[in-house]
């Protein structure tokens, strides 16, 4: 990617916003499909799972859904199939299906170029942060041990924090307020320089799917897309994303170039 070609995302973003400047203190990152390669699992459980109840979920199309909860891309299947809802034992039924499945896929490798990635964003001095739907309960221990002395549990949103959950803004708006806590009691009273507490400007957002993308912007905040699955990229662009990559690895590479642009 050109320097210029970021110069160009980062004044676009603060002229919409009215922005001064972006200072970059934290990265939100989003985890299944950014930081490991979890995705493909993803898609052909649900692919497997519909087809074994009657239902056409092709593979591509659940990376359309990622971020929705089960509930959600069950009925959204149904009512377009067999025009109604799932009922509440039905969709009981899938998605324990479907995590069984899951749950006997071999653990997802870490992307390459995350590690790095994140590494290379700690050293800077900005804030490597995590907020996934995601609600397995070893989370932080799997994260720990794919990414060693990265990640704070007090700096994380899951599914245990948040009611609405992606597209809604909601789980982005909870980390930045995280942030602006962790903030108040351990980095200089939460103030950052002149420009006060915590603020979007302060932020990114790092997302790999259409409905992530979504709730990033909407949260108000510089949402850079990482395409590491199989839709076209305008399915991330129109979604309003400021930058795309095609991988971890390419925005581990011009990590430089983005964080000279994003901070002050
Ligand atoms: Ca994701």
């Amino acid at each position: 990617m050109e320097k210029r070609e970021i110069e160009v995302a980062v004044a676009k973003y603060l002229e919409q916003k009215g922005y001064e400047r972006m200072a970059l203190k934290a990265a939100m990152f989003d985890m299944d499909g950014v930081l490991f390669d979890s995705m493909k699992n993803h898609a052909k459980c649900w692919h497997e799972t519909m087809a074994h109840f009657g239902l056409d979920l092709p593979e591509w199309e659940a990376y359309m859904h990622e971020g929705r909860t089960g509930a959600g891309t069950i009925n959204i299947v149904s009512i377009r199939q067999r025009g109604h809802e799932a009922t509440e034992e039905e969709i009981h039924n899938i998605y324990k299906y479907k995590s069984d499945l899951f749950n006997q896929c071999p653990k997802a490798e870490r992307m390459p170029g995350a590690y790095e990635l994140l590494c290379k964003v700690k050293a800077s001095g900005v804030m490597p942060m995590v907020v996934t739907g995601s609600g397995q309960v070893t989370l932080l221990e799997r994260l720990n041990r794919n990414f060693p002395d990265v990640f704070r549990k007090e700096l994380m949103v899951t599914a245990f924090d948040v009611q609405y959950g992606k597209p809604n803004p909601e789980p982005y708006l909870m980390g930045m307020e995280k942030a602006r806590k962790w903030m108040d009691r351990n980095g200089r009273d939460g103030k950052i320089g002149n420009a006060g507490k915590l603020q979007p400007w302060n932020f990114v957002v790092v997302e790999n799917a259409p409905l992530g993308v979504q709730a990033g912007v909407a949260a108000g905040v510089f949402t850079i897309a990482v395409n590491t699955g199989p839709l076209p990229d305008d399915a991330l662009l129109s979604q309003g994303a400021n930058l795309l990559f095609h991988s971890m690895q390419e925005f581990c590479d011009e990590w430089e170039n983005v964080f000279s642009e994003l901070s002050a």
